[in-house]
């Protein structure tokens, strides 16, 4: 019986598409590399200089002004190992710690400066790197100053979990791009986001360190207007509890 025949693809057209086909692939990889590697010259020319403010900010004399240097260029040294890390793709190496969560939240309010207002009573301990933490909080809650004009900070927790909930009355994010925020580069609005400053990072960054300690950051438009993160985090365990009253 008759079979229609297949249109025929000859030698020189295979050729032609696996030639059009590498090109592509080359281009993907080069634009990938490129951004990856522009991140890595990026933070690792950052550092010397940050290494040369920390020894002159420890010959301050006076103490407040030498600590809070200190902190801020200790601060700067993270963002860029956090530049690193990312743009190599790698967690921290930074050690866990156990905190208690209301003072540890108190204090990054402190440091903050452009305030925030923070409802923490409870008592909550969680297991955590604490400086890679403080900069995933400090990404959310900064956006939420940034484009949401404001941010408040609340937590509430189950068993096992505690959420740290960061609202603000901003415009918020249309639904379709509430996922895509989080990928590396993403910025809404160029026109609004370039007038703020940003680098289209700092959501990535904050869920890549809050997923590699078993927690989760999620967004959701507020009923009333503005943006809710929820940062979820796993509560010590009992037996880190007990380990810690051995201790
Ligand atoms: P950056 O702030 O450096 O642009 P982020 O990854 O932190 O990078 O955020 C990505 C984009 O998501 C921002 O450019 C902004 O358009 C949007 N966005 C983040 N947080 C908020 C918020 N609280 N309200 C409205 N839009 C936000």
């Amino acid at each position: 019986e008759a079979v229609d025949p297949l249109p025929l693809i000859g030698p020189s057209e295979v050729r032609s598409l696996t030639q059009a086909f590498n090109m592509m692939q080359a281009r993907l990889t080069r634009f990938v590399t490129d951004r990856t590697r522009l991140l890595a010259a990026l933070g690792h020319d950052l550092r010397s200089p940050l290494t040369a403010m920390r020894v002159r900010a420890e010959m301050v004399e006076e103490d407040e002004t030498r600590e809070s240097l200190i902190a801020s260029v200790e601060e700067m040294q993270e963002m860029v190992d956090a530049t690193l890390a990312f743009a190599r793709g790698m967690a921290s190496t930074e050690a866990y710690e156990t905190i208690e969560l209301g003072a540890y939240l108190k204090q990054l309010q402190f440091d903050m400066i452009d305030g925030f207002t923070l409802d923490a009573a409870d008592s909550l301990w969680v297991r955590l790197r604490p400086k890679s933490v403080r900069r995933a909080l400090r990404n959310i809650i900064e956006n939420a100053c940034r484009y949401g004009g404001g941010a408040e900070v609340t937590f509430r927790h189950d068993a096992e979990h505690v959420h740290v909930l960061v609202a603000d009355n901003g415009p918020g994010i249309p639904e379709a791009e509430l996922e895509q925020v989080f990928e590396p580069f993403f910025r809404l609005e160029k026109s609004r986001s370039r007038e703020t400053g940003g680098t289209g990072l700092g959501l990535s960054i904050a869920r890549t360190i809050i997923r590699a300690h078993g927690g989760e950051v999620t967004l959701a438009n507020r009923a009333e207007g503005g943006l809710l993160v929820t940062i979820t985090l796993p509560l010590e365990t009992e037996t880190q509890q007990e380990e810690r009253n051995i201790s």
